[in-house]
């Protein structure tokens, strides 16, 4: 990015790019070039065709009361962590994580 007004490079200060020569700030800076976003997704996205697959367990869901709901575990972050169960309850679909699996 350059200076509109003297053609100097720009120089990002503050959240904003501006001019090192003549202090002009730039309108359009680009403040968010990279966002993550991609990383919260898929983790409780399970198809039909998966689910079907899955083992069918004791689980109480809270939102129809059912007594069933397929699991699964996911490897969230690194392999340090534990993994988390996934419960998708087999008939209204609510799926919910396990926090109390401990
Ligand atoms: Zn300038
Ligand atoms: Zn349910």
């Amino acid at each position: 990015m350059f200076c509109k007004k003297c053609g100097s490079i720009l120089l990002p200060k503050s959240g904003t790019l501006i001019c090192s020569r003549c202090g002009a700030k730039a309108k359009d800076a680009p403040t968010k070039i990279t966002q993550k976003s991609s990383e919260k997704k898929s983790l409780e996205i399970v198809d039909e065709s998966t689910v079907n697959t899955l083992p069918l367990g004791d689980a109480d869901c809270d939102r129809c009361g059912h007594k069933k709901a397929f699991f699964w575990d996911v490897q969230t972050r690194s392999a340090d962590e534990p993994s988390t169960r996934f419960f998708k309850c087999e008939k209204c679909k609510h799926t919910w994580r396990d926090y109390d699996s401990r």
